[in-house]
């Protein structure tokens, strides 16, 4: 099947307990991208770049058979710019800069050959650019996802709110659920949420897992336990990214698949955050990718006989 990527690709720098790197690639678009690469979908990218981003870059993106049509290269202007710090328990961070640059007038153009379109992941962005990608595509694709964040809770709540009743799936995490539906259960946020217009909601625990929703069914999810998380930056586009193309690879949206799918993304997402930036994602193999879903398969694979007296 064919998946639309929009999102930012980005140069990042982080600051973790481990180590601090100067400008590295990043932005959500690429991590998404990237594991979306490990199945077998026609792909396709929308984002935008300064020409100060390194050609090479998109050359690997072109390798790993994601068309790149869609990604402005704009002349004079530079990359987004992202620096963050983890606090030592690496589940929380501080943003230290955010430069917009070329994404502060993003325009996402949508080439002519990438219409018809049947997957469309809308990664971390303005919820008008991602709101705009959905009214230029001329026929509604099968199933629409998105991610977004606290910072446009903050200032475009509005625009936000007519994003979230465009799409099917709405993937974040559980302090930005809390913050949207003004509930600290997870389980009513989740149906205040749904109200919204999306019909699957899959809320991301870092470290604990995560959890979907449809109708009255949850599953939920456990994360690798790992002996070190490195860099947890790009994890939640990775599960992201694994999810979406996984389900359009199989182009199977029902729940028990989608469970499948969860599991692809959480599998990549353990990869991810055991090196800087996209440095492990580059690096690992579709075979690893399956040793690590046995992992999951035996981590959650259990016996129970019931004893009721
Ligand atoms: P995550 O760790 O999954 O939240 O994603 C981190 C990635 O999101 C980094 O590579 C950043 O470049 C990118 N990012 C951070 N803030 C923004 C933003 N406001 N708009 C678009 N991308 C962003």
């Amino acid at each position: 099947m064919s998946l639309l990527t929009v999102g930012s690709v980005a140069f990042d720098a982080i600051e973790t307990p481990f180590g601090k790197t100067d400008k590295i690639i990043g932005g959500a678009g690429t991590y998404i991208a990237l594991a979306a690469s490990f199945y077998d979908n026609e792909q396709k990218i929308v984002s935008v770049v300064g020409d100060d981003f390194p050609l090479d870059m998109l050359h690997q993106l072109e390798d790993r058979n994601i068309n790149i049509e869609g990604l402005q290269i704009k002349k004079g202007e530079k990359t987004f710019f992202w620096s963050g710090r983890y606090h030592n328990d690496m589940n929380s961070r501080d943003t230290l800069i955010t430069e917009l640059n070329v994404l502060e007038n993003f325009d996402p153009v949508i080439p002519e050959n990438y219409q018809g379109v049947s997957y469309l992941m809308l990664g971390n962005l303005s919820p008008k650019v991602q709101s705009t990608v959905i009214e230029r595509l001329i026929e509604r694709p099968k199933l629409i996802a998105m991610d977004t964040m606290n910072f446009w809770m903050d200032i475009a709540m509005d625009d936000l709110k007519k994003t979230i009743s465009m799409v099917d799936v709405l993937i974040i995490n559980d302090e930005e659920a809390r913050q949207l539906s003004g509930e600290y259960s997870l389980v009513k946020a989740s149906k205040i949420i749904r109200a919204m217009g999306p019909k699957y909601l899959i809320i991301k625990k870092g470290e604990h897992g995560a959890l979907l929703f449809e109708g009255d069914k949850v599953f939920f999810a456990p994360a690798l336990p790992l002996e070190s998380v490195f860099d947890p930056t790009g994890a939640g586009d990775t599960f992201a990214g694994g999810f979406m193309g996984y389900l359009a690879s199989t182009d199977d949206i029902s729940f028990d698949n989608m469970k499948r799918a969860i599991i692809n993304g959480s599998a990549l997402a353990s990869f991810c955050v055991e090196k800087f930036g996209i440095e492990r994602l580059t690096t690992i193999s579709k075979t690893d990718l399956e040793n690590r879903i046995k992992e999951f398969v035996s981590l959650v694979d259990f016996d129970i006989v019931q004893v009721i007296s």
